[in-house]
């Protein structure tokens, strides 16, 4: 085994190269408690692509009293909009959307919810509501030229509802397919689903008509349970995998360290499995190394830890004495 890499040992019925469309600098920064500064995004966006991301969410275009975090969106994109990667941006609206491209965006997303739930707690509207608010969104971005990602969050588990039926899912699926997404984000934003759910959903959306290639997945490690979800993805078919550099994002539902799936951690099996994702490991362990300084907390992905012997919690490191 060469120092720092996984030794690689294919198995079979999984795809040839997996594209990781990384979150950190959205989802991960979005559910961070320290705000970073517009310069210290803008590099970390520089070094993701350089470290070999083809995709880099880069930041989100809604109103600053939602998430004060990314309030500089506006000032970030014009920082990385020249990078030779793809920088979907996620909008809420309209208003969203209208500054997005102004800014030259190229790919957006938009946020639902499979729960009322967490539709009414994250988008003060019902499920049906927040559709209807897509719609224009949708269709002017995809007459832009701009393909759509649609992130449906709570595909697995909810924390008012608990588990989400899958006709449910299924159900918005097809809606946010029939808005003109052209890719879907499935969601485990508790982080609570084990693979049989996992494949008993994908089965589900393939039998309501939508197809394997629409569909990435996006899971959480709160329970341990991401890598184990994202292989039966992977053996389903998927090729498209979320992930945060570094585990960045925390969890928002529960008082664990772990959130975010980190990417690492995917790289360290995905190469272990033989699978091409064009990301240099040392490079993305630098960097998370490298923003986890300007968070002042150590990153919770395993694979930063043992790479670089950090330890989990900062009270458990040494100190120079
Ligand atoms: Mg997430």
């Amino acid at each position: 085994m060469t120092e720092g890499l996984p030794m690689a040992v294919p198995a079979p019925g999984l795809p040839a190269r997996v594209r990781i469309h990384e979150v950190g600098a959205r989802d991960g920064l979005q559910n961070e408690a320290e705000t970073v500064p517009t310069a210290v995004k803008a590099e970390f966006i520089h070094r993701l692509a350089a470290a070999g991301l083809s995709t880099v969410e880069a930041t989100s275009f809604v109103h600053p009293t939602w998430v004060p975090q990314l309030a500089d969106a506006g000032e970030l994109f014009p920082l990385v909009r020249e990078l030779p990667v793809e920088l979907p941006v996620l909008v809420p609206n309209e208003r969203g959307l209208d500054r997005a491209l102004a800014l030259g965006a190229r790919r957006i997303a938009v946020f639902a919810s499979a729960t009322e739930s967490f539709a009414r707690a994250n988008l003060n509207r019902t499920v049906d509501e927040s559709l209807a608010m897509f719609a224009p969104v949708v269709a002017r971005a995809r007459a832009e030229g701009a393909p759509v990602r649609g992130y449906l969050s709570m595909c697995f588990g909810d924390p008012w509802e608990g588990p989400v039926p899958r006709e449910q899912v299924v159900r918005v699926c097809r809606e946010l397919i029939g808005l003109g997404c052209t890719e879907l984000s499935l969601g485990d934003t508790i982080g609570v689903a084990t693979p049989g759910q996992v494949r008993a959903l994908l089965t589900a959306l393939n039998d309501a008509g939508v197809a394997t290639g629409a569909l990435a997945v996006h899971f959480h490690d709160t329970y341990g349970q991401a890598l184990a979800n994202t292989l039966a993805a992977l053996e389903h078919g998927v090729t498209t995998v979320d992930a945060s550099a570094g585990g960045l994002g925390g969890c928002p539902f529960a008082k664990s360290a772990t959130g975010n799936l980190a990417t690492e951690d995917l790289v360290w099996m995905l190469h272990g499995l033989g699978i091409e994702t064009g990301v240099d490991l040392a490079r993305l362990v630098a960097t998370s190394t490298w923003l986890a300084a300007h968070l002042g907390r150590p990153s919770p992905s395993r694979t930063v830890r043992a790479l670089t012997g950090t330890a989990a919690d900062p009270s458990q490191e040494e100190t120079p004495s």
